[in-house]
C-alpha cells in the first residue's frame, strides 16, 4: 500500500506535539556579512520592488479561498483550483506547465455532523467525522459512551463484552500514554479490532475552548478507517466525562463522507528553464491543498500565493536565471506529504541536479529567514545570501530540523532543502479550523515572505557555485539522529 508508511502526517495531525522537531545546534543567527555582486543586488531589488509594490500574492489568496474554498486533496475544489494555478503560470509567460499527476484514496466531508448527548441530560453535543474515516450509518449512530483508555489490540480484545455495541471515548492520557506518534502508527489496526468486537464508533477529543475542533485524520495513510471516528469538542467532551463519573451517558450523531476510493490527484509544476544550466534546477514549493473546516488561507493559501507571485515576479524580469527553476504546488500534504512524496519518486534520476528546495508553510505570520534543516554546509553558504534579506527583517538563519512539510522528503534525499523561518506565535489560533481565513492573513508579511523567497529562490538559480553538495546516506542519517527523528522514521519506514 502507497500510503502505509506515511510518517510526517503525524506532525501535522497530531496536535499535541509540537509542530518541528528542535535540531542540534539551537543556534538560530541574525547574519550580517558582506557580499555581495552588484547585478544580482539590482535584479534583488527588481523582484522585491516588483512584489512589495504591485504584489499580486493577496490576489491570488484571495481567488484561492474567495472562488475554490477550501481545497481537500481528492475534491473537485482542489482540482479546480490545480487548474486555475497551471492557468496563472501560462498566463505568466512560463512555457513549461504540467500537472503531475499521483493516485490516493479520496475522501470528502458531505454532511456535517447532528450529534446529541441524549443521557442524562438532552442537549446538542459539538463532534465532527476526522478525516479518511467512514459516514455513520444512515439513520445515525445511537448509543452509550464509555471510556477507551487501552489502545492496545490485546486489551481490546479481552474487553470485548464491554465494548460491544458501545460508542468508545478515547482517554488521551492513558491511551496516548506511549506517545501519540506510536499510537497513530497502529490506529487503523486498533480501529479493526474495535470494528471486528462490534464496537460502534470511536470519539477522540480535541483540547480547544468553545468546543473548536480541528480537522485532521484519525490514522496514518489514507486508507479509510474501519468505523466512524470523530473528534469531539472539549468542553462536550468533559461534560460527558464528568456524567460518565456518574452513571450512564447516552448519545446519537449521523454525518456523511464521500469515499470514492483511489482518485488522481495533480501537482502543478512550471518551469522556467535555465539560461546556462537548464538541466540544473531549484524548486520553490508550497502545498496548494488545504484542510476542510476554514478555507485554508494560512495554511497553505499563503504559501501557495508565495509560489505564484515568486513566479510572476521572476517571469517578468525577461531573462531567465543561470539553472532552471521549478515551482511547485504540492496536493495531499496534509495527510502525508503525499504529492512531494510522489514528485520524487517520478523524478528520482534528476535529483543529483536539484541544487536547492525552498519550501514555504509555515503560516502568515512575519517571515523571518530560512531553516537549514541541521545542515553546517548549506548554513555556511546561506550567509551572503541571507545578507541580502536583512531590509525585509529575513536574515535569520535557523538549523532547526522540522519533519511536517513538503521539504521532508527532499531531506531525506539529501538534497539541500530549506524551510521558510516563520513568526508561528498565532499560527495555533487557526491552524486546520473554521478560522483559517483570508482576513488572518497580513498583507505585509505575505509580501515580505515572497520577497524573500523570490530574492533567495533567484540568487541560488543565478550563482556560480551551488548551494551544498547532495548529502549520501550517513550523513543524512545523522541529522535525523541529532533530529531525534530516526528511530520514528525507521518505524514508519521511511528510512532504511
Ligand atoms: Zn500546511
Amino acid at each position: 500500500m502507497k500510503n502505509s508508511k506515511i510518517l510526517l502526517t503525524l506532525l501535522i495531525i497530531s496536535l499535541l506535539l509540537p509542530l518541528s522537531t528542535v535540531a542540534h545546534q539551537p543556534t538560530t543567527t541574525k547574519v550580517s556579512v558582506n557580499t555581495t555582486n552588484s547585478e544580482l543586488q539590482e535584479t534583488s531589488a527588481k523582484l522585491a520592488g516588483n512584489i512589495l509594490v504591485n504584489g499580486q500574492a493577496m490576489n491570488y489568496l484571495q481567488t484561492l479561498t474567495d472562488r475554490f474554498g477550501a481545497r481537500l486533496t481528492t475534491t473537485k475544489a482542489y482540482q479546480r483550483s490545480a487548474e486555475w494555478a497551471a492557468e496563472e503560470f501560462r498566463a505568466m509567460g512560463i512555457k513549461n506547465v504540467r500537472l503531475e499527476k499521483f493516485t490516493m484514496d479520496g475522501w470528502e466531508r458531505v454532511l456535517s455532523a447532528r450529534a446529541r448527548m441524549l443521557t442524562p441530560i438532552d442537549r446538542p453535543i459539538i463532534l465532527h467525522s476526522m478525516g479518511w474515516t467512514p459516514s455513520t450509518p444512515t439513520n445515525g449512530i445511537k448509543g452509550e459512551v464509555v471510556l477507551l483508555k487501552d489502545f492496545s489490540i490485546d486489551k481490546i480484545k479481552a474487553q470485548a463484552d464491554i465494548f460491544k455495541g458501545k460508542i468508545l471515548l478515547l482517554d488521551p492520557n492513558t491511551a496516548f500514554s506511549e506517545g501519540r506518534l506510536n499510537a497513530l502508527l497502529k490506529a487503523s489496526d486498533v480501529y479493526l479490532a474495535l470494528k471486528e468486537i462490534g464496537a460502534q464508533a470511536v470519539l477522540i477529543p480535541d483540547q480547544y475552548e468553545n468546543n473548536i475542533v480541528k480537522a485532521r485524520k484519525a490514522s496514518f495513510g489514507t486508507k479509510v478507517t474501519a468505523l466512524p471516528v470523530a473528534a469531539l469538542g472539549s468542553e462536550d467532551n468533559q461534560l460527558i466525562r464528568r456524567s460518565l463519573e456518574k452513571g450512564s451517558v447516552t448519545i446519537e450523531f449521523q454525518y456523511e463522507n464521500r469515499t470514492p476510493g483511489d482518485v488522481q490527484v495533480d501537482n502543478v509544476i512550471a518551469e522556467i528553464p535555465g539560461r546556462e544550466k537548464p538541466d540544473e534546477w531549484i524548486l520553490i514549493g508550497a502545498h496548494l491543498d488545504s484542510w476542510d473546516f476554514g478555507t485554508g488561507a494560512q495554511d497553505n493559501g499563503s504559501g501557495s500565493a508565495t509560489v505564484l507571485d515568486v513566479a510572476r515576479a521572476i517571469a517578468s524580469l525577461g531573462q531567465a536565471p543561470r539553472r532552471s527553476i521549478r515551482f511547485a504546488l504540492w496536493g495531499g500534504e496534509e495527510q502525508g506529504l503525499l504529492g512531494s512524496k510522489a514528485y520524487i519518486g517520478a523524478h528520482k534520476g534528476e535529483m543529483d541536479k536539484c541544487i536547492a528546495v525552498l519550501n514555504t508553510d509555515n503560516g502568515a505570520g512575519h517571515p523571518n529567514g530560512w531553516k537549514v534543516q541541521g545542515r553546517n554546509d548549506v548554513y555556511e553558504a546561506m550567509k551572503p545570501i541571507s545578507n541580502m534579506l536583512t531590509s525585509l527583517n529575513g536574515n535569520t538563519l535557523s538549523y532547526e530540523v522540522s519533519f511536517n512539510t513538503d521539504h521532508a522528503y527532499f531531506v531525506l534525499e539529501g538534497v539541500p532543502a530549506l524551510d521558510l523561518l516563520v513568526d508561528m506565535a498565532h499560527y495555533d489560533d487557526v491552524h486546520h479550523k473554521s478560522s483559517d481565513t483570508i482576513d488572518k492573513v497580513n498583507p505585509h508579511s505575505l509580501a515580505t515572505a515572497t520577497a524573500i523567497v523570490a530574492i533567495t529562490g533567484y540568487t541560488l538559480a543565478e550563482q556560480p557555485k551551488t548551494l551544498a553538495p547532495r548529502l549520501g546516506h550517513d550523513a543524512i542519517e545523522e541529522i535525523l539522529k541529532k533530529a531525534n527523528l530516526l528511530d520514528f522514521l525507521k518505524k514508519s519506514g521511511d528510512w532504511k
